[in-house]
């Protein structure tokens, strides 16, 4: 698998801010948005090859059993032997994906954070199990209902304000979240923090 990093550090975002994890960043992503953070992970090509086997190994060298895959876009890997491996070392398995590639892997949590300009695949939404869309303008929160009303009942549903645009996004995404509790606001912690 190509692989653009792998390192050890804390969930940033969503339900699980704060829990330590492992990262495995995989190359590929086609989406191309204008905030991405890591657009070093756009391209296959130039990121070391890796098995599945050597991954784990690495993997295993930290002391949390959690592991967030994510991209660049990761379902543009077939995911079920890294997900097999890592499972059978007791790794709880987190997923994050703009879901406009096919689901592949078994997961403990899905985390679908849908790009306006590139949809999901409608297949996606019944997996998620954290619905996490970026506001960048105020056209997204009609765009954030939209993915609310495909995820099933139980999805959390969060907004995160987009970084570079946080100063004037943040107060308008947090009046919209306390008019409509089903909500809640997720921060790029890391980003505060000076994190990776
Ligand atoms: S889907 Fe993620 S990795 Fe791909 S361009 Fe968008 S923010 Fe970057």
């Amino acid at each position: 698998m190509s692989v653009v990093e792998l390192f050890y550090s804390l969930q940033g975002e969503g339900r699980f801010t704060g829990v330590p994890a492992v990262f495995i960043r995989l190359a590929g992503c086609t989406n191309a948005c204008r905030w991405c953070d890591s657009k070093a992970s756009w391209t296959l090509d130039g990121h070391p090859q890796r098995t599945v086997d050597a991954i784990v190994a690495q993997a295993l060298l930290f002391p949390s059993r959690m592991a967030v895959i994510t991209g660049g876009e990761p379902l543009l890997h077939p995911l079920d032997a890294l997900c097999d491996a890592l499972k059978r070392h007791q790794f709880r398995l987190h997923l994050e994906t703009s879901g406009t590639a096919s689901l592949s892997g078994v997961w403990d949590w899905v985390c679908l954070s849908p790009k306006r300009h590139r949809p999901p695949r409608p297949a996606i939404y019944p997996a998620a199990d954290e619905l996490k869309v970026v506001i960048e303008t105020a056209a997204d929160f009609a765009w954030a209902e939209e993915n609310a009303a495909q995820v099933s009942p139980a999805c959390l549903l969060l907004m995160q304000p987009e970084w570079s645009r946080r100063k004037t996004i943040l107060p308008p995404v947090i009046d919209y979240i306390q008019q409509r509790p089903q909500w809640q606001l997720s921060l790029q912690t890391h980003k505060w923090l000076h994190i990776e």
